[in-house]
């Protein structure tokens, strides 16, 4: 039975290589020699356009992914501008934004991304994990300003930090995190705002280095003060009717809990949830064609993606072909027709028994791959 939307994507995503300057703890990027060409992608590029004309789902949208996408500068530089001679529209290029050596470097590499029609968000991933320095950070983002010419094309992507005794937001090394982001902010010319329009003026940051409140712990917030975005004064002061011209200080925050896989250690963490994940069809991380760095493509950016039973082929198969995968292959049909809550509760009849809860459903994918009940 059907009673998902089934696998329809929407976007195309290019990890053109597994190569990065960091080696953050919770990463997950296989790094194998591989890299991908712009000539292919782009004929890839190509052949998602010409299956939308003949009935396949319409590809509207590209993004990058890595591994540091920004180590491919060439492929950058190429494959934004087949993107924008077909028409097609951005979504984030993700960067740690710490893969320069020098600013001359920095400067020359993000001019011409921007010059040749990136006008997508960078999706900056900055937190406890990745530990760049921040002084780096405010030169990466000044930098990407002034390539192109506005202050509200960046989102911060951070994984909250953790405390010895576990992943809980609130903890000493989560508030150290935040008072460096409001720090940043300041360097910027603006102000960490937090949930609920709290400012760091407004003594917000304060609770933030103090001891967290009970409160704080347990509702996953700094008493009701989680960090949403760094803004500025022009950007507080803007009308509706005001002209788009990226001239005020915006810089959404969005923070995750840490995920962990199947194999991972403190994976049983991420099992001793109160509650079953939500089963959304995989709507957030999903609906796309995530397009590895040796050519493999998965049906999303969800972090078991890199699972041989959720490859639906390669690149040079053709988009009609990765589609007919899709509706073959019974993870991603799980996925996207059954739903993960259903397999879930198919496997619970049959007797299959779990690690315990997760909130976190693509650990339960990855849980499920790793054991084979696919
Ligand atoms: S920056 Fe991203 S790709 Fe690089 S090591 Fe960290 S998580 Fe992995
Ligand atoms: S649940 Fe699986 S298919 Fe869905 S987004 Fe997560 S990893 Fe991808």
């Amino acid at each position: 039975m059907s009673a998902g939307p089934g696998f329809k994507p929407s976007e195309l995503i290019f990890a053109p290589t597994g190569r990065c300057n960091l080696a953050c703890a919770h990463c997950r990027v296989a790094r194998g020699a591989a890299e991908l060409s712009a000539e292919e992608a782009i004929a890839f590029m190509d052949d998602c356009l010409a299956g939308a004309e003949a009935g396949l789902p319409a590809v509207e949208r590209v993004g990058f992914s890595g591994g540091e996408p920004f180590l491919r500068p060439d492929f950058l530089e190429a494959v934004i501008a087949a993107a924008v001679d077909r028409g097609l529209l951005f979504d984030r290029l993700m960067t740690n934004g710490d893969w320069w050596a020098t600013e001359g470097e920095l400067r020359r590499i993000l001019g011409r991304v921007a010059d040749v029609g990136f006008d997508g968000v960078l999706g900056l991933s900055y937190d406890a994990f990745h530990g760049q320095d921040r002084g780096r950070v405010e030169i990466f983002l000044k930098a990407w300003f002034e390539a192109t010419g506005r202050r509200d094309g960046v989102e911060i992507l951070s994984v909250r930090a953790e405390g010895e005794g576990g992943a809980e937001p609130g903890s000493l090394e989560d508030r150290a995190w935040v008072a460096e982001l409001s720090r940043l902010a300041e360097s910027l010319g603006g102000e960490l705002e937090f949930a609920g329009g709290a400012a760091a003026s407004d003594g917000a940051v304060g609770s933030v280095v103090g001891p967290a409140p009970a409160s704080a712990a347990a509702s996953g917030s700094y008493g009701g003060a989680e960090p949403q975005r760094i803004v500025d004064e022009a950007r507080r002061r803007r009308k509706p009717a005001d002209p788009d011209d990226g001239a005020g200080l915006s810089i959404p925050v969005l923070r995750f809990p840490r995920s962990y896989g199947a194999d991972e250690a403190g994976s049983a963490r991420a099992w001793s949830a109160q509650a079953w994940f939500e089963d959304d069809y995989c709507e957030g991380p999903g609906q796309l064609l995530y397009v590895h760095p040796d050519g493999g493509v998965a049906p999303c950016c969800g972090f078991a993606n890199e699972r041989p039973e959720l490859i639906l082929g390669h690149i040079r198969d053709g988009y009609a072909a990765l589609m007919k995968a899709a509706a073959r292959l019974p993870q991603p049909r799980a996925c996207y027709e059954l739903g993960l809550g259903a397999r879930r509760a198919e496997l619970e009849a049959a007797g299959v028994r779990f690690p315990g809860k997760t909130a976190d459903i693509c650990l339960f994918c990855d849980w499920l791959c790793s054991k084979g009940l696919n």
